[in-house]
């Protein structure tokens, strides 16, 4: 065995030690002949293909027991080997995937296969050494990724299309459902107006329940359509001012404010980064609510601020009903209301759901801490970035 030199260093290649070379590889190494006959194999072929030396120069790849297939599970023609390509193109042939059936294991390996033909000097073929490593746990990684894939494309079809059919029913809730229900609402009316001598005190009660239906309804038809409106929301995030959003929220809450006599506790805030509209209505949400839900005392709405290392995290805290504790998290999900019926009319249970997405678009949380008949303290965060 001749000195073999290696880059920057040599070595002396003993036989011994190029056999312990080639046989710690953890890639299989055949040396075939031109008749496809195998010469040498090293351990990790014989491993890889559950073979022993005796065994394995029984066969060769072109035994049928081998049963090679493509990935695509078709099989794979003995004259597309890559040992036999090799030898019928004088080319080396690279990374050829094989699925072979191991008769003596009997199951099935994918190797990644490779063929390099040695040429004599009269240009012949003289052997082939095929190289190949076992892929057979990546292939399995892979086919668990595609197979994720695929069932998370179908399910985001599937979401898309749940989403478009909850927009068209949003949409003809919204829309088609108005006309009629203003027809219900002016006709009892109506009625009521016309025949109220001729009606019995009962009939009326009755009218009324049927013009406070409609009237329920169309409020919960219009917040609807505002929860609907917040995905198609094109809003950009500007630097927002949270001094001038308290001062629009209560703005828009003037009646609401000075009829109740509402007392506003609010320091200096911030300016932060954020969908100015969105925050507003999130703002006026929270103080709409704590004036709804006030209890027997004066309304005091207290507004504070803390800035953290990436968040603001701010609080809005009343003096009303409270909640109580079992229901901090439910109150948050569309259409859940604890305060309802003939005790609130304007109660629909949309508010705070809207509250909660506005919230999570600028990646914070929204969560209450409350006792019943002690008030409410609604807490939630804007990320900095
Ligand atoms: P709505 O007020 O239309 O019912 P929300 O989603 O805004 O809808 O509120 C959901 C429920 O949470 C209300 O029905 C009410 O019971 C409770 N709630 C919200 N804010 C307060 C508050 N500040 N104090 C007491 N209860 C509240």
């Amino acid at each position: 065995m001749k000195n073999g030199t290696y880059s920057t260093f040599s070595f002396s290649a003993s036989e011994e030690r190029i056999n312990k070379l080639i046989n710690g590889l953890r890639i299989g190494i055949l040396l075939k002949g031109p008749k496809s006959e195998i010469l040498f194999s090293n351990k990790a072929a014989l491993e890889m293909l559950g073979l022993t030396e005796e065994g394995l120069h029984e066969k060769s790849f072109c035994n049928t027991k081998w049963d090679v297939i493509h990935e695509d599970g078709s099989p794979f023609p003995e004259d597309q080997y890559p040992f036999r390509k090799a030898i019928e193109t004088k080319r080396t042939v690279r990374n050829v995937i094989m699925g072979i059936y191991r008769p003596s294991l009997k199951d099935r390996v994918w190797m990644q296969v490779n063929a390099e033909p040695l040429i004599d000097e009269e240009g012949e073929v003289k052997e082939v050494i095929c190289s190949f490593s076992d892929i057979t746990e990546r292939k399995a990684v892979e086919e668990k990724l595609t197979s994720l894939y695929q069932s998370l494309e179908s399910r985001a079809l599937e979401l898309a299309t749940s989403n478009n059919d909850l927009q068209r029913f949003v949409h003809f809730a919204t829309h088609d459902l108005q006309e009629p229900l203003r027809m219900v609402s002016s006709f009892t009316q109506l009625l009521k107006k016309k025949y109220e001598a001729q009606l019995d005190d009962q009939a009326i009660e009755y009218i009324n329940y049927a013009v406070d239906g409609a009237t329920r309804m169309k409020k919960l038809i219009l917040d609807l359509l505002e929860y609907s409106k917040f995905s198609s929301n094109r809003e950009v995030f500007t630097q927002t001012d949270m001094n001038k959003v308290i001062k629009d929220a209560c703005k828009n809450l003037h009646e609401e404010i000075t009829d109740n006599k509402v007392e506003l506790d609010v320091p200096v805030l911030p300016v932060v980064r954020g969908k100015s509209l969105l925050i507003t209505q999130l703002v006026e949400n929270l103080i709409g609510n704590a004036i709804k839900y006030r209890s027997e005392r004066k309304p005091l709405i207290k507004i504070r601020c803390d800035e953290n290392e990436d968040h603001y995290l701010f609080s809005f805290s009343d003096n009303g009903i409270g909640i109580d504790k079992k229901y901090s998290d439910k109150i948050f999900i569309l259409f859940q209301r604890l305060h309802s019926g003939s005790e609130n009319n304007e109660s629909t249970g949309v508010g705070l759901a809207i509250c909660k997405k506005i919230v999570e678009l600028h990646n914070g949380t929204i969560w209450v801490e409350s006792e019943e008949g002690k008030g409410s303290n609604f807490y939630f965060t804007i990320a900095k970035n």
